[in-house]
């Protein structure tokens, strides 16, 4: 073993330049190395992948690895051939040649990683190279999502057992994930069908983070202050797109470098906002939960949920993204009693009746024309809004209920079968320079599709609306009003962008009595539903136990040590009583050092008088300077103020 642990550190040392592992790494290594299954729990940022990249490179063989989000692979894939370790990706966007060549490369080619997105699992192609392939290790990042009852549910990695057989029992399963609660970690394991169960789980507490919640109505003022008083980067996360490009309208307004950032904005879009943002052009940006996924940026000095988020698991690891330099960061968590009635509303839209859902079932159906007994393998556009409009149904609703189904594995809706624009030239590029555009944002375009797309005079190429208008200087709508005309004019080809997902029918239509939707399986969905909710309401809603042990408990991590810098640590340490000492020192010299003369003149005060001191500081003057001299807090210190006049501890 100790051989081998050596051989590890080695690796890390010569294919990633680390000096040594992190906390957990070396076990984990070590564990999987010997050939036992393993469940790795880290923290988000701690350094899950080294735990199956080192191991995969002390073996033969190549690792398969299941990973959800197409971005990351991609970027890992990347990482590792600039390292010399040849590895590659497959995943839905590819073409089937392209596929095909890979799946070669894996069987024959000396690749040590062959990264997979979770819904290739069942392709035939690969089903039937898998046998061929040398496998070192069975690799399942994200491993949460295998389990119905975690938060994050991807029916596609119930997979993974079938390829567990067909690859051999021997081949170990490293699985890892951020958050797992004990009971979603066992349920881990046992779909992963472990030969032995082997949990090794690293701490989750964060010394330097600080967490505070913050029950208020103001919360744009409550931003500012945030904003104002943690001086540094930061993300605000909010629940819904328009919301994010709200906040981030009312942070510039008031002087504040912010921007929004979302799943609605094209690629090209987002990456330029990230960018911006990571480079630190851009200081604060307001985003929905679609923004933080493998972003790696030290230096965030505050993360502030502007909405509650609807479990602990999706706030620790949204709030986790502060401070991973180790320096002192805040994660702020805003929220008032709408938030609660709006997350009790969610779950009414979430689990709707089981009749409803099989109601849906059927019409989905119908909508397609697919008769009982039909429709494996079919896939088609389905337009969510025209569906529930045909149907008069509502979308949050019906949205819900065709998520259900597709946790049922019956079929599966592809988000991302999204078609974009595309732009082609019509013109050659000799008789474009005889074209006069319109006007100078014609111009414009013209230029940037030129320039940024040199095949365009050839073929049609995709073209991300939102990045060019941005780089063009207009709104995406009159970029593509500008696209469609030059469409008019005979200087372009134009394919508007159509953003309908697909819906992919894994079985054959039920009759309604087959249809089997289990009631003990929806209520124990809804339970768990309604637990993870009502510990993330009791958590915003308790004062009485330190912020880190709550949250690390719910996490399994048991007795761990108060913070001390959480809002209750400060609380219970009696901050308030000592900061209202310093509060009052503050007072006294303030009410010393200042002017009472022209008030008292303008309020025909006589300072010989006794009170005249109480006359004066209830005055509209002297509040407004009071005010423009303690900011925010001048309401504590006005209450300070009147409790040290009646107390006398105040002269002038
Ligand atoms: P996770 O998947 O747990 O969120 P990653 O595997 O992406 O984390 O690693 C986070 C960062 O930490 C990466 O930049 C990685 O290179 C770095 N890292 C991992 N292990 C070590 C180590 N032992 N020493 C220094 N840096 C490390
Ligand atoms: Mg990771």
């Amino acid at each position: 073993m100790e051989g081998k642990a050596d051989r590890a550190q080695e690796i890390l040392r010569e294919y990633w330049g680390y000096e040594g592992f992190r906390p957990g790494q070396r076990e984990i290594i070590d564990s999987a190395v010997r050939g036992d299954d393993v469940l790795a729990i880290l923290p988000t940022g701690g350094g899950k992948s080294v735990c199956f990249q080192v191991p995969t490179l002390m073996s033969e063989g190549l690792s398969i690895v299941i990973t959800p989000l197409i971005a990351l692979m991609k970027d890992q894939v990347a990482n590792l051939n600039a390292r010399g370790i040849k590895s590659i990706a497959i995943y839905s966007g590819m073409s089937a040649r392209d596929i095909d060549i890979a799946l070669d490369n894996a069987v024959f080619g000396d690749f040590k990683f062959l990264y997979l997105s979770p819904e290739r699992l069942r392709t035939e192609m690969f089903i039937a190279r898998l046998p061929y392939m040398k496998i070192a290790y069975i690799v399942v990042d994200e491993a949460h999502c295998i389990s119905q009852w975690g938060y994050d549910f991807r029916p596609d990695y119930l997979e993974i057992s079938r390829i567990r057989e067909i690859a051999g029992r021997n081949v170990p399963v490293i699985a890892l994930t951020a958050t797992a609660t004990p009971e979603v970690a066992d349920d881990i394991m046992r779909r992963l069908e472990f030969r032995r169960s082997n949990l090794i789980k690293g701490s989750f507490a964060r010394d330097n983070l600080s967490y505070v919640v913050r029950r208020c109505e103001d919360k744009f003022g409550q931003l500012l202050a945030i904003c104002k008083g943690v001086p540094g980067t930061g993300i605000v996360y909010v629940r819904m797109r328009s919301r994010a490009e709200e906040v981030a309208a009312f942070l510039v307004s008031n002087g504040y470098v912010a921007e929004s950032y979302h799943a609605g904005m094209g690629k090209d879009t987002r990456e330029l906002i990230q960018d911006r943002w990571k480079t630190g052009k851009t200081r604060i940006i307001v985003s929905t939960n679609a923004f933080g996924m493998g972003i790696d940026k030290p230096d965030v000095r505050f993360v502030c949920h502007f909405d509650m988020p609807d479990s602990i698991e999706a706030y620790f690891q949204e709030a986790g993204r502060g401070g991973r330099d180790g320096k002192r960061s805040y994660a702020v968590l805003l929220w008032n009693d709408s938030d609660i009635r709006r997350l009790r509303q969610i779950r009414e839209n979430t689990f709707p009746s089981l009749e409803y859902i099989e109601d849906i079932y059927h019409k989905v159906h119908n909508y397609f024309g697919i008769p009982f007994g039909y429709g494996m393998g079919h896939a088609g556009k389905f337009d969510l809004a025209d569906f529930c409009s045909r149907y008069k149904l509502s979308r949050a609703r019906a949205a819900s209920a065709i998520k259900y189904i597709e946790m049922e594995n019956h079929w599966e809706v592809e988000e991302e079968g999204e078609i974009p624009t595309r732009v082609g030239f019509i013109l050659t590029r000799e008789e474009l320079y005889s074209f006069y555009p319109g006007d100078e944002l014609e111009e414009n375009i013209l230029d940037f599709l030129m320039r940024r797309y040199p095949g365009i005079f050839s073929h049609t190429v995709t073209v991300d609306t939102g990045y060019a208008a941005k780089m063009t200087g207009c709104q995406e709508s009159e970029f593509k009003r500008r696209l469609y005309m030059l469409y008019k004019k005979g200087v372009i080809t134009y394919i508007p962008s159509d953003k309908t997902p697909l819906i992919r029918f894994k079985e054959n239509r039920y009759m309604p009595k087959d249809v089997s939707l289990p009631k003990k399986k929806y209520d124990d969905r809804l339970r768990r539903f309604t637990d993870r909710m009502e510990a993330m309401i009791s958590y915003v809603e308790r004062t009485d136990e330190c912020r880190s042990v709550l949250l690390l408990r719910y996490f399994g991590e048991n007795g761990a040590a108060k913070c001390g810098k959480c809002d209750v640590c400060l609380a219970a340490a009696g901050r308030k009583p000592s900061n209202r000492n310093a509060m009052a020192a503050e007072m006294s010299e303030f009410v010393s050092s200042y002017d009472f003369r022209e008030i008292c003149g303008m309020y025909s005060i006589k300072r010989s008088d006794r009170g005249w001191l109480a006359a004066a500081v209830s005055t509209h003057e002297f509040l407004n300077d009071l005010m423009s001299r303690f900011g925010d807090g001048y309401k504590d210190y006005l209450s300070l103020l009147r409790y040290m006049l009646d107390a006398g501890m105040l002269r002038n």
